[in-house]
């Protein structure tokens, strides 16, 4: 039997799908990359935005052809779009509103639930002979050991849910309250990483710096009262350099708990890159203060100092939301002088999309037009182009440190991030790829820099 995944979003939902297609293959499934040959299809979903759901229900659409076709395939969906374990024979009080909804959907599951996979399925389809998975560790899903797709490098989710609330967000509902993974499960998972040759770990989680800091955590009396867990985590990563790893990333931060302390750390840990990725998602207080984002512009520009100063050449990249409920032109020339002041050498701009089951969309009215969303995050687009390509361009002359992700047979080179976060493309061979290779870099583009080998 061969399963597909298509996974949309974030890299936490990219990491659930490597724990998935690990349950998988201990069930008996085999990965196909053919979808149209797969007997199981699975979804991992993105409501974040409207167009990751709405991307859901166009390869459904696709689906309800190959069903025909293939009447044994089974189509299954988790991530954000769930909210119950379920499945098309379950009782109709039971199921999940979606499997209600759309048609060929036989069964969804809460990523934090995937270990009941295999009674789902066995539910959905009563006879299928699901080998039953006895194995410690498993009733939790984040002790699943997953089935990585790259040997160099690893994304570790070190926390799941949020706390936070921000009015707009659906994943303190779909993926609950937030709750960090125990300190040492999570180095064991490092150190196995890089024991198997792994060079570059990112550290995940919706809320990353608060890791330890929650309820849950607190009540848990894993960790220390008068420490930052974050920063002792990171800490206690940046040893596995004796073993082999080169660089330690996180992902994403809020600037509530982004302290002194921890930006320094970033010139005191060798492994940890100097790309700080912070979002700010709006320039004007009473946005930010309506969006419950927890801090001020002022606030947010004492971090940036303090980033500039201690990492000068690093680069800074933010998230952005456009045309939030009731932002005013005044209030969006806010978030565009503020991206003017901080340049931000990388940004995600975001068209406020309202999603159901969020404050935003009970509360506010959705009264910013689609056409002024769109102006707006045009004029942004506009100076996040020029700030990059600014950035790009002090980059010229210098020696960056290259990990190798791929190679373009048709051009000749090599693709890979550097510390800073920077694609650079250099000529090069398929047998770099996974290796740290240096370049000059020669040019720069919009989004990413062109280099020379230098040497690995
Ligand atoms: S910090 Fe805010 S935007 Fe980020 S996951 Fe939590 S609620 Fe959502």
């Amino acid at each position: 039997m061969k399963y597909y995944i298509q996974t949309l979003g974030c890299a936490m939902n990219y990491s659930d799908s490597e724990r998935v297609a690990a349950l998988l293959e201990k069930m008996g499934y085999d990965r196909t990359s053919v979808a149209e040959e797969t007997d199981l299809y699975i979804f991992n979903t993105c409501s974040i935005r409207q167009k990751g759901e709405d991307r859901v229900f166009g390869y459904l659409k696709n689906i309800i052809e190959w069903k025909k076709k293939n009447p044994r395939l089974l189509v299954g969906l988790t991530g954000c779009m769930v909210r119950r374990t379920s499945s098309k024979n379950s009782e109709k009080k039971d199921q999940d509103e979606l499997i209600k909804k759309l048609k060929p959907l036989d069964f969804t599951f809460r990523i934090t639930e995937a270990q009941k996979l295999g009674e789902v399925l066995e539910e959905v389809r009563p006879g299928l002979e699901i080998p039953e998975l006895k194995e410690a560790g498993l009733s939790d899903y984040l002790r699943i050991r997953p089935k990585y797709t790259s040997s160099f490098q690893a994304y570790v989710p070190i926390q799941i849910g949020c706390d936070k609330y921000c009015t707009y967000c659906i994943v303190p509902y779909a993926r609950g309250r937030e709750k960090s993974r125990p300190m040492e499960e999570i180095l064991a998972e490092c150190k196995t990483l890089v024991e198997n040759g792994c060079k570059e770990i990112t550290l995940g989680g919706q809320n990353v710096n608060a890791y330890g800091k929650s309820v849950f955590d607190k009540q848990s009396g894993k960790f220390g009262q008068n420490e930052d867990p974050f920063i002792t985590l990171l800490r206690e990563v940046d040893k596995l350099k004796a073993l082999g790893l080169k660089r330690l990333r996180f992902t994403s931060p809020h600037p509530r708990h982004f302290t002194d302390e921890l930006i320094e750390l970033h010139t005191q840990l060798e492994t940890l890159v100097n790309h700080i990725h912070l979002p700010v998602q709006a320039g004007d207080d009473a946005i930010l203060k309506k969006m419950n984002r927890q801090y001020t512009v002022d606030e947010y520009r004492r971090i940036w100092k303090k980033i500039k100063k201690v990492l000068p050449g690093g680069s800074f990249t933010t998230d952005i939301i456009v045309g939030f409920c009731g932002e005013t032109e005044q209030q969006f020339e806010g978030t565009r002088r503020l991206y003017e002041e901080i340049e931000w050498d990388m940004a995600y701009l975001a068209r406020y999309s309202p999603r159901r089951g969020t404050t935003s969309f009970a509360a506010w009215e959705d009264d910013v037009s689609r056409e002024e969303k769109a102006r707006r995050w045009h004029v942004l687009n506009e100076v996040l182009e020029r700030c990059s390509i600014r950035y790009n361009e002090s980059l010229i002359g210098k020696t960056l440190e290259v990990l190798v992700e791929k190679y373009n047979e048709e051009t000749g080179e090599c693709e890979g991030k550097s510390r800073e976060n920077i694609v650079v493309q250099f000529p090069g061979n398929p047998d770099m790829i996974g290796e740290l290779v240096e370049s000059k870099i020669t040019k720069a583009l919009t989004w990413s820099v062109k280099g020379a080998e230098v040497g690995i």
